[in-house]
């Protein structure tokens, strides 16, 4: 059997940053620290940093008063932060930049009047985030496409979630467009999903199956199961080596694996040592070499760190 690796795949620039600002906070701070939402949606990781002392909660009101909290990277909406100065809490905002950045567009539009219209999923904390920064109608990509029953002519500003699949999102752009001509749109997938399903195209396109290492939780895995489904392959997203048991692995030559932004390559590792490939090939589609600033009170104390990606 042959396996073949995407590349790039793991963390992204956002999740690598949310990750080091946990760690950072326990080491100025001290155990506990309160993290609101899990940090990245992978269990592994949310595990491995409450082993060192942290502690997820889904709701500021679950934190005690006057401790420290951060703010997971998929943002936050304004009444979390009000909640948490009501409490006295210290808030550290591991908001992924690429969605503060939507948050920023949103509040701008709102500002100048348009009407807004975000693309993604509802329930998904991102868009939970993005929504309480200014009044605004969501789209579902993934279901028949209903929109608000404005005049054609309505000033619209379109927005989308950062992990959506580029061609689902595409279809939805095109129908809001025929219905309001003259929209706004940005397309706010980030980089990190989108290389990612590039990658996995080009992994449905060698494979007989595919596996994508990830939480059943996260957006950007599940788009990239979808995007390998889309393109002819059986594909199934697993956490990890312990769950290959029960998968149809029997008599397939060539299995492609792919991995997504929260996801800790120690985890491939595990699944590609457990499944004992004769051959291993690297398929690269893009390079990557994007980082984020940290937080101001953070910078200084973490020029010289790297994170390894086989850690966490
Ligand atoms: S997937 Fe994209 S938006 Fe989300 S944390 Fe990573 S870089 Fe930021």
């Amino acid at each position: 059997m042959e396996v073949f690796l995407a590349t790039p795949r793991g963390f992204c620039a956002g999740v690598v940053r949310a990750i080091d600002v946990v760690d950072l906070a326990l080491e100025k701070y001290g155990p506990p620290v309160y993290v609101k939402h899990e940090i990245v949606h992978n269990p592994y990781v949310v595990e491995t940093l409450e082993a060192k002392g942290s502690i997820t909660v889904q709701d500021v009101d679950e934190i005690p008063p006057n401790s420290v909290v951060v703010f997971s990277a998929h943002g936050s909406p304004p009444e979390d932060f009000k909640k948490a100065k009501e409490r006295g809490l210290k808030v550290i905002d591991a908001t992924c930049p690429l969605v503060t950045k939507v948050h920023n567009e949103a509040r701008k539009y709102a500002k100048e009047g348009q009407k807004i219209l975000l693309v993604g999923h509802p329930g998904h904390q991102e868009v939970m985030g993005t929504m309480g920064q200014a009044s605004m109608e969501l789209v579902d990509e993934r279901e028949e496409i209903n929109l608000p029953d404005w005049d054609p002519s309505t000033p619209v500003a379109v927005l989308t979630q950062t992990t959506l699949s580029v061609m689902d999102t595409a279809r939805a752009v095109e129908e809001i467009r025929e219905r309001f001509p003259n929209a706004r749109i940005k397309n706010d997938i980030c980089y990190a999903t989108t290389n990612r399903q590039v990658a996995v195209k080009q992994l449905a396109a060698k494979s007989d199956l595919v596996l994508v290492i990830g939480a059943q939780q996260s957006s950007n895995c599940s788009r990239l199961r979808d995007v390998a489904e889309a393109n002819g392959v059986p594909a199934f997203l697993i956490n990890g080596a312990n769950d290959l048991d029960g998968l149809p692995l029997d008599g397939v030559q060539r299995i492609g694996i792919i991995s997504g932004a929260s996801t800790p390559e120690l985890l491939v590792e595990q699944v590609v040592k457990a499944l004992k490939p004769e051959k291993v090939t690297t398929i690269s589609s893009a390079a990557e070499d994007i980082t984020f600033v940290l937080p101001r009170e953070f910078r200084n104390t973490s020029s010289d760190r790297v994170r390894d990606q086989t850690m966490i």
